[in-house]
C-alpha cells in the first residue's frame, strides 16, 4: 500500500521517533506547528477515524495511553496541550493513515480554524 505513515512504520522513510511499541508509534511532524508538535499512528493501518470498528478500537485507547506518558515526557502535561484529529478532507486530512496531532508548548486559540 502507498501510504506513507506505513513507510514511516516499516522503517523505509526515515522519523524522529519520540515512542514506539508493538502497536503504536510517535514521530514528530515534518512541519510542526507549534513549539511541541507529534505525531501519534497505530502501526495498523487505519485511513481514519470513520473506520474505527470493535475489531480495531483498542489501539485508539492505547493511543491515549501513550498520549498521557508523552506529555509528561515533552513537559506539556502541566500547560496542557491539544490532541487533533483530522477526518475527512474537509477537515484537512492530508494523510490517509489515522494519526493525532499532540501540539503543546504555546497558547491554542478555540474555535480551530
Ligand atoms: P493531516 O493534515 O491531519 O493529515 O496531518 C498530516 C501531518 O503529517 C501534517 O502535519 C504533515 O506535516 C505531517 N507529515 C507528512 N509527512 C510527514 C513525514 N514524512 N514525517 C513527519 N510528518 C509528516
Amino acid at each position: 500500500m502507498d501510504c506513507i505513515f506505513c513507510k514511516i512504520v516499516d522503517g523505509s522513510i526515515p522519523s524522529n521517533k519520540v515512542y514506539e511499541d508493538d502497536s503504536v508509534l510517535a514521530f514528530t511532524d515534518l512541519s510542526p506547528q507549534a513549539p511541541v508538535h507529534v505525531l501519534i499512528i497505530p502501526k495498523q493501518h487505519i485511513t481514519s477515524a470513520n473506520d474505527i470498528t470493535s475489531e480495531n478500537s483498542a489501539v485508539i485507547a492505547h493511543i491515549f495511553e501513550v498520549a498521557a506518558v508523552l506529555a509528561r515526557q515533552l513537559g506539556i502535561d502541566r500547560d496542557g496541550y491539544r490532541i487533533v484529529n483530522n477526518c475527512g478532507d474537509k477537515a484537512g486530512q492530508s494523510v490517509k493513515h489515522m494519526h493525532f496531532h499532540m501540539l503543546g508548548g504555546r497558547d491554542f486559540t478555540w474555535p480551530p480554524g
